[in-house]
């Protein structure tokens, strides 16, 4: 059976009310969202969706990250904690504004960090906390908030693969300080490139605001560049797309729930597979579906089930990503500006020591992963297809 995919038409909810927006911007002849209404109209809806003050729509996942990290203004060598299992462009930003990311390991199973593994390397020089809600599972936000409120750190969600996941009934990017998500072609919704943040601070939506324009003070009386900043301005065209994606976005959610959850019943009890589960009082919104894989269960463990299911047409990704971030040569070796290795030059040696025993969590997490693509056009006969070729995969490879 051909699954649909989130890389084109089949699983995606593209159509008519996009087009028909996409009609207006073209006809009207104003492409870029300093003139335009639909970037606006997003940023005003996205936050209201959201429940949240302000929005800043930008060119990307990695852009929204940035202006996080710009809102916040770390000092160079300022330490920002953050997980080394997410997208790198959750991560490069921090250098890019000249602050060191420090690695918190993870949960084995949910691959999210914890306050217990943030804890510890929380320092004088920690001006910030980024948590991840990986593959749509909420991180506990009570004890993170907890604990980074009693050190007066702001916390920055990464809901780029999270929107509308939600714990004790606050979507995640209300709780901390400030949400950013992506609109690549893979998330939940997408205009193929970028971003947006949301905050209720007011002073950071005013550096975020200003961030991604230069740094120009529109509308001021004395206008300036105030400070070092980019163009990472989205387009009218992504705004049309996002405007009509957005309306879209509680029934693909649900459409994701009912197919994860028909999935976790169709597997319940059997052996070898730790299915996602949800944590009392939250939402989960399931980017992908991530399931542990007991090699002492299943023979070969998830290369031999991955592989297996591959004969059966059925895609699942062994780990998610190949590695965690602290062994990417990007930052395992310093390769940033020139030569200099700025500003890992300026890091305590305990904050960018990445010994294997301080993350076991994120290599055993890793090592046992197996993530199968999801997305808001599968059906309950594309679900009972995956079920079924999983049961036989580890039927054939079960260890008895
Ligand atoms: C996709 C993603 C990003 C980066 O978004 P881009 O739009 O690709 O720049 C950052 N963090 C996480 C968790 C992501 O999934």
């Amino acid at each position: 059976m051909q699954l649909p995919s989130d890389q084109a038409a089949s699983g995606r909810t593209l159509g008519s009310e996009e087009l028909a927006n996409l009609t207006e911007v073209i006809e009207s002849g104003t492409l870029t969202s300093t003139k335009g209404h639909f970037v606006k109209d997003l940023e005003r809806d996205f936050a209201a969706t959201m429940g949240s003050a302000a929005a800043i729509a930008c060119a990307s996942g990695s852009a929204a990250i940035h202006l996080a990290i710009a809102a916040i203004d770390p000092e160079p060598g300022d330490e920002i904690i953050t997980t080394p299992i997410t997208d790198i462009g959750g991560i490069t930003p921090i250098l890019f504004q000249g602050a060191i990311p420090v690695f918190a390991d993870v949960d084995p199973i949910t691959l999210n960090v914890t306050a217990e593994t943030i804890a510890p390397h929380i320092s004088e020089r920690t001006r910030a906390i980024i948590v991840t809600h990986l593959f749509g599972n909420p991180v506990d936000m009570n004890e993170i908030m907890e604990l980074a409120d009693s050190e007066g750190i702001p916390v920055i969600e990464d809901c780029a693969q999270a929107f509308c996941a939600s714990d004790h009934g606050r979507n995640v990017g209300t709780i901390g300080a400030i949400g950013c998500f992506s609109f690549q072609q893979g998330k939940h919704m997408t205009a193929g490139e970028g971003g947006i943040v949301i905050t209720d601070n007011a002073q950071y939506a005013r550096r975020m605001r200003l961030f991604v324009d230069k740094a120009w003070g529109y509308g001021d009386t004395n206008p300036d560049h105030y400070f070092l900043a980019l163009n990472y301005r989205m387009t009218e065209l992504q705004g049309a797309v996002l405007v009509a994606q957005l309306k879209k976005l509680a029934a693909n959610i649900e459409a994701r729930r009912r197919a994860a959850h028909r999935f976790v019943d169709g597997l319940d009890g059997v052996l070898g597979l730790t299915l996602p589960t949800e944590r009392p009082n939250t939402e989960h919104v399931y980017w992908r579906i991530a399931v542990q894989v007991d090699e002492t269960v299943i023979a070969g463990g998830v290369s031999a089930l991955a592989q297996t299911l591959k004969e059966l047409d059925i895609p699942a990704g062994p780990r998610y990503i190949q590695k965690p971030a602290f062994d990417c040569e990007v930052i395992r070796d310093q390769k940033t500006f020139g030569t200099s290795g700025w500003p890992f030059t300026l890091a305590r040696p305990e904050a960018v020591a990445y010994d294997r025993d301080r993350y076991p969590g994120s290599y055993d997490g890793l090592a046992q992963v197996l993530v199968f693509p999801l997305n808001e056009r599968y059906e309950d006969a594309h679900i009972d297809a995956v079920v079924e070729a999983v049961a036989k995969a580890v039927a054939e490879l079960a260890i008895v």
